[in-house]
This record gives structure tokens, C-alpha cells and sequence, in this order.
């Protein structure tokens, strides 16, 4: 459908560079008018305009990896480009939306997912490019365009990240405009975002402050907010496999992703021989006084997390104590007591604090705090069914892995697909494209029951 020739595009703002803006109102004038062409090209082009974006995600992916370490300080070019791909790879398309049907003697009624329309998304800047990538399918699987509000850390790669899809969406036939942005997106641009009426839904992923804002806008929200995932390893777990998915996990983009690893809590009679397997497995421990040194550093004077070191390599922060490492060492280990911020605290960087317990039971109550009720991961390391159910019971949290690294809740190495955001505060979970639809049902009484 041309531009020029649609009544809902009239007025349109044109100047958006593959998507970029200037203003945040014309950005999303120009979603409105896209995700109506996109809804009049009907399901079989939003099926062609996903492998379009699956394909150039793809071929893009290390790229955009290097973009988002470069332009965010933080993480590593490796492990963002499997984050990429894995977006790109394991986010559900448009058969994720498989109507409901009803049959008998009165009739049919059926259940279809329709599109909320322009979805506004706040995106962190801890996944910048795999977060586009990921909404993009999903939100686009669904209906709906998409207008972004970048952390204001992840800029450019952001942005370049919505330009390439752009561009493949284009190319494949469909509209432009179906992921928005601006070029200078702030604190009073997201605010914009968040209370625009042409906005029909908002997706907030990030810390506290942006999931207070969006439950709390008075639109449609979907929440997802910070974890500090516990991982209880007891005294019948395989230690040395423990060991190696703890180390795998935790050391993952350092520490960024919200699910990763963060704390972990073992039972005093193996507690010995997992630090030495996680030691075989490439972790660098530190001892008491580092622990001390590191926190001056790492905390600031009201108790978080001091901004300038998240996302850093195990090289620069213990470079920051005097330490030198070799460039092969991804995670710093340490044992500490519960109460210290290294277990309380949402870190986002290597380090991971570990506490001894007495028992299966007490590692669960004391997880269970550090877990804050943010209702996000936990792990845990044992051959007791009884107690993967028990735990898994009790901590109430979205993402469960049991015997694996955290990687495996999103899909990696594992079943199930995979998903940027994680909705616990509004409960959704791990969201997909039915996430981001609204439920329509049709009831046709006294017809089409052929039986
Ligand atoms: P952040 O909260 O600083 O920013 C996230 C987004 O919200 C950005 O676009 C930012 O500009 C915007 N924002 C922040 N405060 C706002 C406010 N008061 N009003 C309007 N907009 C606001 O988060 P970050 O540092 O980019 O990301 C790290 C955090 O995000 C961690 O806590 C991490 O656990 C969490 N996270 C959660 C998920 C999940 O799926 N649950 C996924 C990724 C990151």
C-alpha cells in the first residue's frame, strides 16, 4: 500500500531515517500509520517480513555485538552475539498464535490473538541489540509496530539495531517505519512515551524505577524487572558439573544478563570441594581481604552497586584492588556471609559471592531473601527430585532451571523458547508474541457444528 495514497497515512511525518526521528511525536505518527499497512498486508507478509528480520539479524549479529560492548562500555562482543542469535534463532514467530475453538451444539465461538497496535518499549542497556531483535519478531509476529525508548547508555546500537531491521523489513515488501525511534531519546522522551494516548501498550524492561514508572503510567503495561537469581547447590548434587554450569552461567556477558547467577548458597559438607571445582573450571577465587578491598569499590555509600564497574571484565575489577589476572580467568568467586551486598545486591558484574549453609533447607530460606520476591530465576544442584519440586514450589519465581546453567530458562541447550523480557512484577513471564496481543473472541451461535 503506498504512503501517499492511504487516508491513515496523511499527514504522515517523512525525514525518518530507516526509522529514526527527530521527534518523539512524529515517531510515533509514523508507528500508527505503519501498523495499519502492516494489518492490511495480512498474516502471510508478517510471516515474510520475520524471516526477513530472522535472516539480517543473523548476518548482523557479531556486528551489533561489537556495537553494543563499544558503545555500552560493558559486557563482551562473544557472548552478545549469542544472545543475538539466540533472540534471532529461538524468539517464536507468527504461529505462536494458534487460535482457541470451541464446538457443540451451539454452535462455534473462536478465540483469536488481534494486535494491541503501536507498542511503546523501553529497553535496557544491559541486552541493546538482542532486546530489538527479540521484540521485533515478537511484537511484529503479533501485529503491532513497535517504538522504542533506548537506555540512553546504548544509543547507537541501538538505533542501528532498529535501521538494519528496517531496512529487511523494507526490502521484503513491508512498510517502513515498523520500528521507531529517536535520535536523542532522554528521560523526558520515555516519560512521552509512557502517557502517549496513540500508544496502546507499554513494555518496560530494566530496573525498579522503569517498572514502577510503567505500572504506575496508567496504560496497559507489561513489566520486567531486576532478578538477583540464587543458585543452591546441596550434598547430593554432581559437584564437578555444578561447578562447570555455575561458572558457565555466572560468568555469562559479565553477569549482565538478569538472569544470570548471582549468589550462591551451599551446604557446608560439600561446600569445600564445589569452590575447588569451580577453581577447575576457570574461576578466580579472592579472599577475604580482596572481598573488603572490592566492596570500598564496587559498593557505593548507600548500599548499591556503583554504576561504573557494571558490566566489567574480572581483569578490570580486580585490576582495581592491585590484583593482576590472566586474560582466561571470566568469573571472581568469593565466600561471604549472607547479609553482604555482594549477595543482596543486583551486582551485573563476574563476581560471585558464595555462602555455606547448614542445610538443603536453610540455602532455601536464605535464597528465597536474596531472591527479594522480584519473582525472576533461581537455580538449583541436586539429584533429589523432591527437592527441585519443593524449591521450585516455594521461591515462586518465572524462570526454574534445575541441573543446568541459567541459559537453559531462555533456551540455551535446552527446550522452550527464548525471550528478552521477563515479565514477573506484571506476571506475563517470559514474554512471546501472544504476550503482545489482545485476546478476540467471535461467536457464531447455531453455526458451523458439523458434527
Ligand atoms: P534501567 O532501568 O536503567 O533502564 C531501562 C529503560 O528504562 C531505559 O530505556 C531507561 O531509559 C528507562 N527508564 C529508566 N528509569 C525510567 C523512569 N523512571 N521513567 C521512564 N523510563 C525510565 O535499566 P538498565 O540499567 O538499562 O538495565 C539493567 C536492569 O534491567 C537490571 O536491573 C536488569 O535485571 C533489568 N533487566 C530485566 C530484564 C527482564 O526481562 N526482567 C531484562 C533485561 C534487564
Amino acid at each position: 500500500m503506498p504512503l501517499a495514497s492511504s487516508p491513515v497515512t496523511a499527514g504522515v511525518p517523512s525525514g525518518g531515517n530507516d526509522g529514526i526521528f527527530g521527534d518523539i511525536e512524529d515517531a510515533i505518527n509514523a508507528s500508527v500509520a505503519a501498523q495499519v499497512q502492516l494489518t492490511a498486508m495480512g498474516m502471510d507478509m508478517r510471516k515474510t517480513i520475520v524471516a526477513a528480520i530472522r535472516q539480517t539479524a543473523l548476518a548482523e549479529s557479531r556486528r551489533l555485538a561489537e556495537l553494543a560492548v563499544a558503545d555500552t562500555g560493558m559486557g563482551r562482543a562473544d557472548h552478545k552475539q549469542a544472545k543475538n542469535d539466540l533472540a534471532t534463532n529461538r524468539t517464536p514467530g507468527p504461529e505462536d498464535l494458534e487460535p482457541e475453538c470451541f464446538t457443540g451444539d451451539h454452535g462455534m465461538t473462536f478465540v483469536d490473538y488481534a494486535p494491541f497496535g503501536v507498542i511503546g518499549s523501553l529497553t535496557p542497556c544491559t541486552n541493546p541489540t538482542s532486546t530489538i531483535i527479540n521484540h521485533g519478531i515478537a511484537m511484529i509476529s503479533a501485529g503491532n509496530s513497535v517504538v522504542f525508548g533506548p537506555h540512553p547508555a546504548a544509543i547507537q546500537s541501538t538505533l542501528e539495531a532498529i535501521r538494519v531491521l528496517n531496512r529487511a523489513i523494507v526490502r521484503a515488501g513491508g512498510p517502513p517505519n515498523l520500528l521507531t525511534s529517536i535520535a536523542e531519546p532522554t528521560l523526558r522522551t520515555a516519560k512521552i512515551l509512557m502517557t502517549h494516548p496513540k500508544v496502546n501498550l507499554l513494555v518496560a524492561t530494566g530496573g525498579t524505577s522503569v517498572v514502577k514508572a510503567a505500572m504506575t503510567s496508567g496504560k496497559r503495561a507489561i513489566a520486567a524487572g531486576p532478578g538477583n537469581p540464587p543458585v543452591i547447590v546441596d550434598e547430593t548434587a554432581d559437584l564437578p558439573k555444578a561447578a562447570r554450569d555455575i561458572v558457565a552461567g555466572a560468568s555469562f556477558d559479565n553477569n549482565m544478563p538478569c538472569i544470570c547467577e548471582k549468589e550462591c548458597f551451599v551446604v557446608q559438607s560439600v561446600a569445600d570441594r564445589l569452590i575447588l571445582e569451580m577453581q577447575h573450571a576457570g574461576a578466580y577465587l579472592i579472599n577475604r581481604q580482596h572481598v573488603d578491598s572490592l566492596t570500598k569499590i564496587l559498593i557505593t555509600e548507600d548500599g548499591h552497586p556503583n554504576r561504573d564497574y557494571v558490566g566489567k571484565s574480572p581483569q578490570v575489577l580486580l585490576n582495581a584492588i592491585g590484583l593482576s589476572v590472566p586474560a582466561n580467568i571470566d568469573l571472581v568467586i568469593c565466600e561471604t556471609v549472607e547479609e553482604h551486598p555482594f549477595v543482596q545486591e543486583e551486582l551485573l558484574m563476574p563476581i560471585l559471592a558464595i555462602v555455606r549453609v547448614s542445610d538443603y533447607n536453610a540455602a532455601v530460606e536464605a535464597a528465597i531473601r536474596a531472591e527479594h520476591s522480584f519473582r525472576h530465576t533461581a537455580i538449583i544442584h541436586t539429584a533429589r527430585i523432591d527437592r527441585i519440586t519443593d524449591f521450585a514450589k516455594r521461591i515462586r519465581v518465572n524462570l526454574f532451571v534445575a541441573n543446568g546453567p541459567c541459559g537453559a530458562a531462555l533456551g540455551t541447550d535446552a527446550e522452550g523458547y527464548s525471550a528478552m523480557t521477563i515479565a514477573g512484577p506484571t506476571g506475563e513471564g517470559a514474554c512471546r508474541p501472544r504476550t503482545f496481543s489482545t485476546r478476540r473472541r467471535v461467536a457464531l451461535p447455531g453455526s458451523l457444528r458439523v458434527l
